[in-house]
């Protein structure tokens, strides 16, 4: 279907300041147009409903061999949530790491279109990619991990930017790779000799270099390669109480390195690097100091990475951190060193509204989300699937849009939880204006995908529709009814064609991988011999086998950068 034609909506497109007009959109060869002249077209009737660009996920664990490993530890996890077979779609199973057909088609059936994979080991991206392909629906992208990698931490260790950008700039093209991730900086090697850093002016074993070198390196390095997104990052300490300072001097350290009020860090999951307190007996919340210091800087965005009290599956190549989380539970573990690169732990968990640590984490994600006054620089996410699956999204809208809907739950927390939280003392609700910034224009804007989040010609036709009238649902009393809305969209629109309607999907379509090409000077291909003698020095896979070819991608978008490298 080539043409489109979507009437009188509530139409919510913060990009360009639009708030509840109602106005027809236009779509015609799968992007948005001005107008459509004379002649057959389909219209959808959205009277009554909201029409907001397709939904943008910043930071969700979709595909890749830690994502396939939870699959294979938690056989529980399959049975719980089965995806019959229809006449559209394939069979699927999994709650929390649901097979990829599931993935895409639960994302596609909210209005989400776009879905990023936050941590891809640079040696197993072709496994990535698989699974990404796999994954239809929605258009996706991966981000290789770079912060603990032997051939970034040895330029940086010597002050040598440019050639750390040289190597970052091969494995975009290798990996094809999205954005720069760091997790963890420096404690990951440590973790190959059991060891962790402790703050970010500890020195890394082996390479005399600090997290806070490493971070503030690949900031100018993302800087030199011009990339569409700024640094991802997972904090060190992630997880452990006290860590708000961390995550403090974190954004701190690159402070001198933003321009212009632009963000030159993503600050991943803030939930779980904003505790305070110097143990787990006197943990309590950080989330008003991050708040205090997001709220007066421009260069830093974040995400919240919101705990919703459910069984889930915790992934991250954090594995130091997933080291303690396993002692913690007593749970099942996977622990995995990847070569020369990166690490990665998997532990099982369940969020219980009875604990006084995860209430608190509960409490903290929403106190994030309401005390960062711009919705520009807080968006809304679920670490899928550490701090909850992300068929949990509707839920997190309510308690975002309506005070009610957060006393519901708040009234069966722990009652400590409940005495020390701030939630009480905040009154704040999202409008749908907000909503959609926190659900997709702000997360396209931060990941400099030009033709996402917003409607305004030109744009990829990528709508949501929700059944959902602003002029006759107050969201803060009918939470129920939003939610309802939110989770089975009226219409999901991807590249012009209707692939959900009613919550259903009608039409399975495979989605675009995005990836980032940085062009190299010449002089700076001489890289390449180098790399090929530290694949022979150090890794078990050949330099030829690593890179991953263009048809393993599905419908592969390059998009291309100029560098000064
Ligand atoms: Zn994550």
């Amino acid at each position: 279907m080539a043409r489109l034609l979507i009437k009188n909506g509530f139409v919510y497109d913060p990009l360009n300041k639009i708030n509840a007009e109602r106005m027809d959109i236009a779509v015609k060869d799968g992007k948005i147009v001005d107008t459509l002249d004379k002649g057959s077209k389909k219209t959808i009737d959205a009277s009554g409903m909201i029409v907001m660009p397709g939904g943008v996920d910043i930071h969700s664990h979709i595909a890749g061999p830690k994502v396939n490993a939870g699959r294979l530890l938690r056989p529980e996890d399959h049975y719980k949530d089965v995806e019959p077979k229809t006449e559209k779609t394939r069979a699927g199973v999994g709650r929390s790491i649901p097979s990829t057909f599931t993935t895409g088609y639960r994302y596609a059936r909210m209005g989400y279109t776009t879905v990023m994979e936050p941590a891809m080991p640079p040696l197993m991206a072709r496994h990535v990619h698989e699974e990404l392909t796999d994954t239809p629906m929605i258009d996706k992208a991966a981000f290789p991990l770079l912060s603990d990698c032997w051939f970034v931490l040895e330029p940086l260790q010597k002050g040598m930017i440019e050639d750390a950008a040289a190597y970052v700039a091969w494995t975009m093209k290798a990996t094809k790779g999205y954005a720069i991730k760091l997790v963890n900086p420096g404690g990951l090697e440590a973790w190959g000799f059991g060891r962790n850093v402790r703050n970010i002016d500890d020195t890394v074993p082996n390479f005399g270099i600090t997290p806070r070198e490493i971070i503030q390196g690949l900031c100018k390095v993302n800087q030199l390669l011009h990339l569409p997104h700024t640094i991802h990052v997972h904090t060190n300490n992630l997880g452990k109480p006290g860590n708000y300072e961390t995550c403090l001097e974190t954004m701190k350290c690159v402070e001198n390195l933003a321009h212009d009020n632009k963000p030159v860090i993503h600050i991943t999951h803030c939930q779980f690097s904003s505790f305070k307190g110097s143990d787990w007996r006197t943990f309590e919340s950080g989330a008003e100091e991050i708040a205090k210091y997001v709220n007066s800087h421009s260069h830093v965005t974040t995400d919240i990475g919101q705990v919703v009290f459910t069984d889930t599956t915790t992934m991250t190549a954090d594995g130091p951190f997933q080291f303690i989380l396993y002692q913690l539970s007593h749970n099942k573990w996977i622990n995995n060193d990847v070569e020369t690169e990166t690490t990665a732990g998997i532990v099982p968990f369940k969020y219980k509204r009875s604990s006084y640590a995860h209430a608190t984490q509960w409490s903290i994600g929403l106190e994030l989300a309401l005390l960062i006054e711009d919705p520009w620089k807080i968006y809304m996410t679920t670490d899928h699937p550490n701090a909850a699956p992300f068929i949990f999204y509707p839920k997190i809208i309510t308690w975002l849009m309506s005070k009610k809907a957060r006393e519901r739950t708040f009234r069966k927390i722990n009652e400590r939880a409940k005495h020390r939280s701030l939630l009480p003392t905040i009154d704040r609700e999202y409008t749908f204006y907000e909503l959609a910034i926190a659900t997709r224009a702000g997360q396209a804007r931060s990941l400099g995908l030009s033709a996402k989040g917003h409607l305004s010609p030109g744009a990829d036709a990528d709508i949501a529709i929700y059944d959902v009238n602003p002029e006759q649902i107050d969201p803060s009393r009918q939470f129920r009814r939003v939610r309802r809305a939110f989770k089975k969209a009226a219409y999901t629109i991807k590249d012009g064609q209707i692939v959900v309607k009613d919550g259903e999907i009608v039409k399975p379509v495979e989605g675009r991988t995005f990836w980032v090409e940085p062009e190299l000077s010449e002089s700076r291909m001489e890289i390449t011999p180098r790399l090929m003698k530290a694949f022979e020095d150090y890794y078990t896979v050949q330099y030829e086998n690593y890179i991953v070819p263009e048809h393993h991608v599905t419908n592969p978008h390059s998009i291309q950068v100029k560098t000064e490298v």
